[in-house]
């Protein structure tokens, strides 16, 4: 069977079929036009990342009786959806045929595995996560009541050094010169380059990123981010800066969690399927739109991640300088926020009059 790079959306298998340099004009699968084509019939490169990852999972029949219904899923769907190897357009029977033709050996010795549902028997075992889950209990809820209610600077709800190995796979880097933006509800007047800035640190509130005193610099990707970040209302007069970035730098990008190639290298395919949800959990707590009624401790399980991460450093160095995730309110849009406010500098504001505002509503009652 034939199929081209195209057809898979991971970042570690793309580079080994655009390798083999055999290009076609055209992918009998996806359709892509000259396309760099893996053939089943010639190549077998794929076929060791395939059968390691299949390793981890039980036919249904040999699961323990307990495993929970939800977590039996067909090897297509969990391809597609937990790891996102293949490309979105592809069929299901596409995955499946893929699959088959790649891992013959394996399929003789046992279809169950291609056939029937299948489950990954460590999901449903206590003593396995306790052991390889990024938070003890394996609970979020649990992290966020100690750091709040028992101890905020030294819980051991979170094993650091899972999050650390993490960070590492979703490091960003940004050259000297990107152009990010921040805006601030001001007078028709604006306010001046200098003073777009952070707070400084007594006068720096708590946000989700940083503790009240400890200054930090958030930006957004875009205009329409940075407007519906700082929750304008109708008739506002918005300042928004334009900030740009002096020198290269390293980010945590929390957003690309969901692509993380279960085949990079020091990656466990156990450790990652336990902890994906728990590190998807963390970009969406960061990126949470807040609300009136929340409280200035809702903020100290995120301000607890990035103050590790910030504190993570090589050679005396610190590694990252911010930590970059999606923005809630405006789904498109990206969210920075960066440890060290003077890495960047103001070069000019714009300022906006907001003229319309739309609220989606939901009946409830
Ligand atoms: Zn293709």
């Amino acid at each position: 069977m034939k199929f081209c790079s195209q057809c898979l959306q991971d970042t570690e298998l793309h580079p080994i079929i655009e390798g083999l340099r055999q290009t076609e004009n055209s992918c009998p699968v996806c359709k892509k036009r000259k396309a760099f084509i893996y053939d089943t019939e010639v190549n077998s490169e794929l076929t060791e990342y395939f059968e390691g990852l299949l390793e981890i999972y039980t036919p249904e029949n040999m699961l323990p009786s307990g495993f929970p219904a939800t977590e039996r899923r067909l090897l297509v769907t969990e391809l597609t959806d937990r790891w996102h190897i293949f490309d979105y357009k592809l069929t299901s029977t596409d995955v499946y045929n893929i699959i088959r033709a790649i891992c013959t050996e394996k399929y003789a010795e046992s279809p169950n595995l291609f056939d029937a549902p299948i489950g990954i028997a460590e999901l449903n075992d206590a003593e396995f996560l306790k052991a390889h889950s990024l938070l003890r209990t394996n609970v979020w809820d649990d992290f966020v009541d100690s750091v709040k209610r028992h101890n905020r600077f030294h819980t051991n709800h979170i094993d650091l050094s899972i999050l650390e190995r993490y960070c590492s796979f979703i490091r960003k880097v940004y050259r000297k010169g990107s152009i990010f933006f921040r805006g601030r509800i001001s007078s028709e007047d604006g306010i001046l380059p200098a003073d777009m800035g952070a707070p400084l640190f007594d006068k720096a509130a708590a946000g989700r990123v940083n503790s009240a005193g400890i200054s930090c610099l958030y930006l957004a990707s875009d205009l329409d981010t940075t407007i519906h970040e700082i929750r304008a209302g109708i008739f506002d007069f918005v300042s928004v800066g334009r900030f740009e970035l002096k020198q290269d730098i390293v980010i945590v990008d929390l957003k690309a969690i969901n692509h993380i190639s279960p085949f990079i290298d020091g990656c466990d395919f156990l450790e990652h399927a336990i902890n994906k949800e728990h590190l998807n959990r963390i970009n969406m707590e960061i990126g949470r739109t807040l609300r009136r009624t929340d409280s200035v401790l809702d903020y100290i399980p995120t301000q607890y991640i990035a103050d590790f991460i910030k504190s993570i450093s090589y050679d005396g160095k610190p590694e990252y300088s911010g930590i970059e995730y999606n923005s809630t309110i405006n789904p498109s849009g990206q969210n920075l926020a960066i440890f060290y406010p003077d890495l960047f500098t103001c070069t000019d504001v714009d300022v906006y009059h907001i003229k319309e505002l739309r609220y989606e509503k939901e009946k409830l009652l």
